[in-house]
């Protein structure tokens, strides 16, 4: 049972508890990116349940008919037994999301998996274009990748970056990051015939991907996390598409727990909601 402080971050831990979720969000012009929460399996018995739970999420997201799409870690659908184990399992997913008229997008981990998740991403895409990758502006081959992903269908969603780099392959310090991320997001808007996703809170590169949008015609959606500025996503979904990505599952704890740490204000937000004031 996930404790109501964790609510704020966490749709819950049950599929039907998620679609709710998601159906109160659609009412007020947000759709859903849902995301089964697991990650870095060794094995690959949990892997492949973790990529059968997705095509039944499919399946009950197409029932729902909220207009949600999903989001998939390479590492819970077998990435860190080997790569086909993951695009075995990928496969599967997108097929049935394909049958079900579902979007999936492929979240971005760390560095050691950045060639194998664009690799998929590329074989599958050019058959299946309702797909959409994640790329993060701390690593220094962003660039190139955008230069190759820019050049395939399907939706490119520009993200600050999460993971703590080693230095000689990524931008240290915020100012670095937010200079590449306007960077990127301006290649992007001028090259890309695809869907822009603006994966960030950020009211400056939100401003900034809207005044793009004007200038290019780009197609493009914002995305945001659950819990997180949540006011200023119902307000931007009133003139832009907007979208919320939405964690479920029993394995809630670590992401929550990262939520928390990551920033002051949702430190305190905890504490508070812990201690009843
Ligand atoms: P930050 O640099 O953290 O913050 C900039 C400004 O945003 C702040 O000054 C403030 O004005 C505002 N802001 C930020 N947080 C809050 C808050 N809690 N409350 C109020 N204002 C706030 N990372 C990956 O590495 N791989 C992924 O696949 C991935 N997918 C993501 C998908 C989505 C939809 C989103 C939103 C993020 C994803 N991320 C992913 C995380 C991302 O890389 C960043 O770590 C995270 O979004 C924080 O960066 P930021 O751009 O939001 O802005």
């Amino acid at each position: 049972m996930i404790p109501p402080v964790a609510r704020r971050f966490v749709a819950g831990e049950t599929p039907a508890e998620v679609l709710e979720h998601a159906r109160r969000l659609r009412e007020r012009n947000v759709r859903s990116i849902v995301n089964l929460l697991g990650e870095h399996y060794r094995d690959p018995e949990p892997a492949a349940e973790d990529a059968a739970t997705y095509r039944q999420l499919v399946a009950d997201i197409a029932g729902a008919d909220i207009g949600a799409c999903i989001s998939v870690k390479p590492s819970q659908i077998g990435l860190g037994v080997d790569a086909r184990t993951f695009e075995g399992n990928l496969g599967g997913i997108v097929a049935a999301a394909e049958r079900e008229g579902v979007f999936v997008w492929i979240d971005m981990e760390d560095h050691t998996t950045t060639d194998d998740t664009i690799d998929a991403f590329e074989r599958f895409v050019t058959e299946h274009p309702e797909m959409g990758i994640c790329v993060q502006a701390n690593l220094k081959r962003t660039r190139d990748d955008l230069e190759r992903l820019v050049e395939l269908p399907g939706k490119v969603r520009l993200v600050k970056g999460a993971y703590d780099e080693p230095r000689e392959i990524s931008l240290k310090g915020r100012a670095a990051v937010n200079d590449a991320y306007r960077e990127h997001l301006e290649y992007l808007f001028r090259e890309y015939d695809g869907t822009v996703a603006v994966g960030s809170h950020d009211p400056a590169m939100i401003d900034r991907a809207i005044e793009l949008h004007g200038e290019y015609g780009t197609d493009f959606e914002i995305q945001m996390l659950m819990g997180v500025r949540e006011d200023a996503q119902v307000e931007l979904a009133r003139e832009y598409p907007v979208y919320q990505y939405v964690p479920y599952g029993t394995k809630w704890f670590s992401y929550f727990y990262r939520r928390v740490m990551e920033r002051k204000e949702n430190l305190v937000f905890a504490l508070r909601a812990v201690a009843g004031v």
